[in-house]
């Protein structure tokens, strides 16, 4: 990670946070522990293997405390491409699948030393892929109300009440088939 010409920051200068602006263009990164804590037990994924974080953007909401939230939430989850992370520390973010315009088909960053200061702050010790925080996604409605009706029967039920469609076809149908590259790709690269 030390010849300028890759596309993440090198990991030998001190000066960059253990945790800081998530991927490679995203507001707060998900994976936020100690680098010791965080490194899973096996090798670290190379970024230049990797290039996940540069194809999608994260942003933290709310979590599903009220059936207001859940309801946003389910919002999110009516979209192609739009997935839903809750980390170990119950922190929500919404994940959109977008890639970055400057990622280039060897997974270098064609404007690596004019990259964003959110691209310089990332780990890659602490990133979704290498830290050992594997948190759950959700990549349909489905998954999110299944969720709920473990975790938070009360706003489960007001969600069905009156916020939620019910049919099965309805919840999970193209959005599981659109969602599944980024599943099928981080399941694959977090072995
Ligand atoms: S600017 Fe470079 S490092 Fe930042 S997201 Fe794009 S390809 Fe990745
Ligand atoms: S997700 Fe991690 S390993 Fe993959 S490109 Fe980003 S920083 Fe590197």
């Amino acid at each position: 990670m030390s010849q300028p010409s890759l596309r993440k920051p090198d990991p030998k200068n001190k000066q960059l946070p253990a945790s800081g602006a998530r991927g490679g263009a995203a507001i707060k990164k998900r994976a936020s522990k100690p680098v010791v804590e965080a490194l899973a037990p096996r090798e670290p994924v190379p970024c230049l293997t990797c290039g996940l974080c540069c194809t999608y953007l994260a942003f933290e909401i709310n979590g599903p405390t009220t059936v207001k939230r859940a309801s946003e939430i389910l919002w999110h989850l009516y979209h192609e491409r739009v997935s839903v992370y809750r980390d170990s520390d119950d922190e929500w973010f919404v994940q959109m699948e977008t890639r970055c315009q400057h990622l280039q088909p060897d997974n270098k960053c064609g404007i690596y030393e004019h990259r964003p200061h959110v691209c310089r702050e990332y780990s890659e010790k602490t990133c979704e892929i290498n830290s050992a925080d594997e948190g759950m996604t959700f990549y349909n409605a489905a998954e999110f109300l299944e969720y709920l009706s473990t975790s938070r029967r009360r706003v489960h039920k007001q969600l069905l009440d009156g916020y939620a469609v019910q049919s099965p076809e309805a919840l999970s149908t193209f959005r599981k088939k659109k969602n599944g590259d980024f599943k099928k790709r981080l399941t694959v690269l977090r072995g």
